[in-house]
C-alpha cells in the first residue's frame, strides 16, 4: 500500500515534470492543439502555446522564479519582485 502510494507520487511527479516544461504553474494552461483549415478546407495539425513568462516572485518568504501565463500575471495572482 504504502509503496504503491509512493511509486504513483514518483510517477505523478515524472510526468508532471515532463509536461510542466511549457505549462502555467498557476492554472496549468498548456499546448493546445487543432487545425488550420485553408480556404481549400485542408486540414493540417497545428498547437498553439501559452503565452509563458518566467517571474520572480516571493512567496513564505523566499524568493523563487514561477513560469506562469501572462493572463494569471495580468490577473495578480502573483505579486513581482522586482
Ligand atoms: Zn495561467
Amino acid at each position: 500500500m504504502m509503496l504503491g502510494s509512493l511509486l504513483v507520487f514518483l510517477l505523478c511527479n515524472f510526468l508532471g515534470r515532463e509536461n510542466m516544461s511549457r505549462r502555467c504553474e498557476i492554472c496549468g494552461k498548456g499546448t493546445m492543439s487543432g487545425n488550420t483549415v485553408s480556404k481549400s478546407r485542408n486540414h493540417q495539425r497545428r498547437t498553439w502555446k501559452p503565452n509563458l513568462v518566467e517571474v520572480k516572485t516571493e512567496i513564505d518568504g523566499t524568493t523563487t522564479t514561477v513560469k506562469l501565463c501572462t493572463r494569471c500575471l495580468r490577473s495578480g495572482y502573483i505579486v513581482k519582485k522586482v
